[in-house]
């Protein structure tokens, strides 16, 4: 079943464009991967199905529902939570502040307690220093507490804005351990990176914008066999392919 529908949306800062009719789907339970260079669009994509931005041409649709349009809290109430670029964490809180923070949803202290433990056993490493500020811990702990402050909204689709970008090599093989982890627990995921060739290895699907354009989509083990995204994605020539297929 198609749980996310982003149909043909279009976005502009002023008068720059950034999004030129993007279309997209996440089913039940998947994992979506959206690949793309810089400035390829990726955020703005993100932000507009969270309802951070409201496209100006357009609609999101979950669970058949319009949500493009929703405030940001209307969007999260629905199920649909992003973990942004940049992490955002609030460093001069602590990692239990900043959890609790992530339960909007909640106002029974008994539930948010109860999330609270469950995040802690996922991540015992934020359970060992919960009383620290959250800006005393490294750039993949941080990226660990931002995600387990997602989950703390109890999402039924997760959005990963660039969870490994300036992460230590041996987190980032975490971080995907984790992805994997929360896919297995039903939520749904639309995983935003650089890191092609990880992302396509936890997705089912995956999508590559390009200008604010969706230039390919298939099935990962597709996409990993594709000689354009090998190219583009995946290793050398980078530049070159990226531009002819432009
Ligand atoms: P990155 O990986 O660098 O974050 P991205 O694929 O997420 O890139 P976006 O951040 O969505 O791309 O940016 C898409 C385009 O919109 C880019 O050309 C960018 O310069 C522009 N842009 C993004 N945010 C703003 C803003 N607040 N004001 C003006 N232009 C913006």
């Amino acid at each position: 079943m198609t749980e996310l529908k982003v149909n043909d949306v279009h976005y502009a800062y002023g008068g720059a464009r950034a999004l030129n009719g993007v279309s997209l789907e996440v089913n039940d339970g998947s994992v979506v991967a959206l690949l793309g260079s810089n400035g390829a669009g990726k955020t703005t994509t993100a932000k507009l199905i969270a309802g951070a931005l409201t496209p100006s041409k357009g609609s999101v649709l979950y669970n058949n529902e319009t949500v493009s349009g929703l405030p940001v809290h209307q969007v999260m109430r629905r199920g649909i939570v992003l973990v942004p670029e940049g992490r955002q964490i609030f460093a001069q809180m602590s990692i239990h502040e900043n959890l609790v923070m992530g339960a909007y949803k909640e106002n029974d202290r008994g539930r948010i307690a109860e999330l609270l433990e469950q995040r802690y056993e996922t991540f015992p490493r934020l359970a060992e220093r919960r009383n620290q500020l959250a800006g005393s811990l490294s750039g993949g702990e941080q990226q660990m507490l931002a995600i387990a402050r997602g989950l703390m909204g109890e999402p039924r689709l997760l959005i990963l804005d660039e969870p490994s970008l300036g992460i230590m090599p041996k987190l980032v093989q975490q971080i995907f351990e984790l992805i994997n982890y929360i896919a297995a627990s039903g939520v749904s995921i639309l995983l935003i990176e650089q890191n092609a060739r990880a992302s396509l290895e936890v997705a089912s699907y995956a999508y590559v914008l390009e200008k604010g354009r969706i230039i390919m989509e298939g099935a990962s083990s597709t996409m990993l066999d594709d000689a354009f995204v090998q190219n583009a994605y995946l290793g050398a020539d980078e530049d070159e392919e990226l531009e002819e297929r432009l």
